[in-house]
């Protein structure tokens, strides 16, 4: 890829180099080039510039307030039938009736409240989201996510005690520290308790992430450009 700054007013061919390079980290990691997409991390966005992707094409999409996402994704939506909307960011137990309705994967499940109050709501709504559970792999006080400790024990309970299907595991490193430790621990958690889904990887670190297992990378930046 030639060194220079993106056009961030171009975000489909931002979005194709991406993908050029993702495919290129997997095939040097011996993966296929099929085995992690891109989530296009669309927060801040605009309609318009969120439109242009769909437009050409991509699917995936997430978003990391349920408020914002209320606003923005109904008449995106109506755009194409497909759309696969993930929720990244932290989710409250008084938003998870919106969440569910709006969401087709949800990656932030963290706590047995919130297990319960989705396996409650799925079932009201009769509507089945993916789940990903969020390990906080740097054990940050601020941010959100399950112990690495704690981790086995409530995906065993997200799954007999709440009825949950969880698909995989999802994290966010530490913003100063080296994102591979963190990218291998989840993988070491995911595959100890049969989980197939890796969410980690953002436009700093994504080609590290498809090296040791990224199923789903998380890019904003790298698409759209800095967010202002
Ligand atoms: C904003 C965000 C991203 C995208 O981050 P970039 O560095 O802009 O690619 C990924 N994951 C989560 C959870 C986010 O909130």
């Amino acid at each position: 890829m030639p060194d220079v700054a993106p056009s961030y007013a171009d975000p489909v061919s931002n979005l194709r180099a991406a993908e050029t390079r993702l495919k290129s980290a997997l095939r040097g990691a011996g993966r296929p080039e099929t085995a992690a997409k891109v989530v296009a991390i669309s927060k801040t966005q605009s309609a318009d510039r969120i439109g242009l992707l769909i437009d050409a094409g991509h699917r995936v999409f997430g978003e990391n307030r349920v408020q914002e996402a209320e606003a923005k994704w109904p008449a995106l939506r109506t755009r194409h039938a497909d759309l696969e909307l993930h929720l990244v960011g932290p989710l409250q137990t008084n938003k998870v009736k919106e969440a569910v309705a709006l969401f087709d994967v949800i990656e932030t499940l963290d706590r047995e409240r919130l297990a319960r109050a989705l396996a409650d709501e799925m079932e009201r709504q009769n509507k089945m989201v993916r789940i990903f559970v969020q390990v906080n792999t740097g054990e940050e006080p601020q941010k959100a996510g399950i112990a690495p400790l704690e981790a086995d024990a409530f995906i065993t309970s997200c799954r007999a005690e709440f009825g949950l299907k969880i698909e995989g595991l999802m994290c966010i490193p530490p913003a100063d520290e080296a994102p591979a430790p963190h990218f291998a621990l989840l993988a070491r958690i995911a595959r100890r308790n049969g989980l197939k889904g890796l969410s980690m990887g953002m436009s700093a670190d994504y080609a590290v992430a498809a090296s040791l297992g990224a199923t789903l990378v998380r890019l904003g930046t790298e698409i759209f450009g800095p967010r202002v």
